[in-house]
């Protein structure tokens, strides 16, 4: 199991491609990629962050992106992973995943465990699935909009793996607070 800590203080000066860009492998680097290219896609919010993922089916050979979101691309304040399981549902609907797939999400900051708005958070949506092996995370959540997430002890609760994608947090927290005043002077909603 990865030193979530260790991982956390990775180099401040290793955004994730720096020293991938060109590789051609379907790894944990590449799909964090493609999840920070969603995440540059958010309209930058000051009273949310933005958040890219991508939803991956983990049992071909190479695992395949199935379907990718980013905060607020559908109606109703729309969580990227939230976005993810909305767009699989729709396309299961017409091809259901065979059972035994596994699939694991990247995305560019943990999930959330507690939503403002009430929703269900996407922690519930991953769990609920139940065909999620790992999720791969870029940043944790920082504590601007909800004091404390526990998004990956209750997914380890649940038999979904937590782990870190090694220089990916300077980059991913830095896309996700696009739009905030600042990290420091941010208010608490
Ligand atoms: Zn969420």
């Amino acid at each position: 199991m990865d030193n979530i800590e260790g991982q956390l203080s990775a180099s401040e000066n290793n955004p994730i491609g720096s020293n991938t860009i060109g590789h051609h492998h379907r790894d944990h680097d590449y799909f964090m990629e493609q999840a920070l290219e969603e995440a540059k896609k958010c309209t930058p919010s000051q009273t949310a962050f933005s958040v890219g993922a991508v939803l991956v089916n983990s049992s071909t050979d190479p695992h395949i992106v199935l379907t990718t979101g980013f905060s607020r691309e559908r109606e109703g304040n729309t969580h990227a992973e939230e976005v993810c399981f909305l767009k699989l549902q729709e396309q299961q609907d017409l091809l259901p995943l065979p059972q035994e797939t596994t699939l694991s999400l990247y995305t560019t900051m943990e999930p959330c465990s507690k939503r403002l708005s009430g929703k269900k958070p996407c922690l519930n949506h991953i769990i609920d699935f139940g065909q999620i092996s790992t999720v791969y995370i870029g940043t944790r959540e920082p504590s601007t909009f909800v004091a404390e997430n526990t998004a990956i002890d209750q997914l380890q609760k649940h038999g979904i793996g937590c782990k870190f994608i090694d220089g990916a947090q300077p980059i991913c927290l830095n896309v996700a607070t696009r739009g905030h005043a600042s990290s420091h002077s941010a208010t608490v909603v």
